[in-house]
């Protein structure tokens, strides 16, 4: 993977969380994930998943868009999490990300908030926003039916959006 040496300004780069920089799915079934409502063999989606088994928040391993995220200065992160789940989130946080600055909420129009102020982008894999404007899809096979104008493939394509982004495109 070839990414930039400098860190990139991070001031107006919103990141989710999971689905961007944390995999919550390596236990939740052994096939893809298809949809974004998908049931396992045990009739849980994934949040009903992670509900009963809260310690695979903090052993998810991290998805391959974590080492280009690490060069944002600063790192800021917003995710939507249950109060159940903040603490091993924080937990997971303080391991992998450890200078992040780190925003909890509680939905995702809350998240659509960080966009209203200034000039702004949202990095994120979720698949029913009302708009992708200001917002770079990373590519899941839970979001392979919603219209955005960026989609990334790779950390490099999803580089290449962000560089776009701080030069004004
Ligand atoms: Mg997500």
């Amino acid at each position: 993977m070839t990414l930039p040496t400098n860190k990139i300004n991070g001031n107006n780069i919103f990141w989710d969380l999971d689905g961007v920089l944390r995999d919550l799915s390596f236990r939740f079934t052994n096939q893809e994930i298809a949809t974004w409502t998908y049931v396992n063999s045990h009739g849980d989606g994934i949040c009903e998943h992670i509900d009963k088994n809260l310690n695979d928040l903090l052993k998810a391993p991290p998805c391959e868009y974590l080492d280009l995220a690490l060069m944002c200065e600063p790192l800021h992160i917003v995710s939507a999490q249950s109060d159940l789940w903040r603490p091993y989130t924080s937990a997971w946080t303080d391991i992998h990300v450890p200078e992040a600055r780190v925003k909890y909420i509680n939905n995702m129009e809350d998240k659509m908030k960080y966009l209203e102020s200034g000039r702004r982008i949202l990095v994120d894999d979720y698949p029913f926003y009302p708009d992708y404007t200001h917002i770079i899809l990373i590519n899941r096979p839970w979001n392979k039916e919603t219209v955005a104008p960026r989609r990334a493939n790779t950390p490099e394509e999803l580089m290449v959006y962000l560089e776009g982004f701080l030069n004004g495109k």
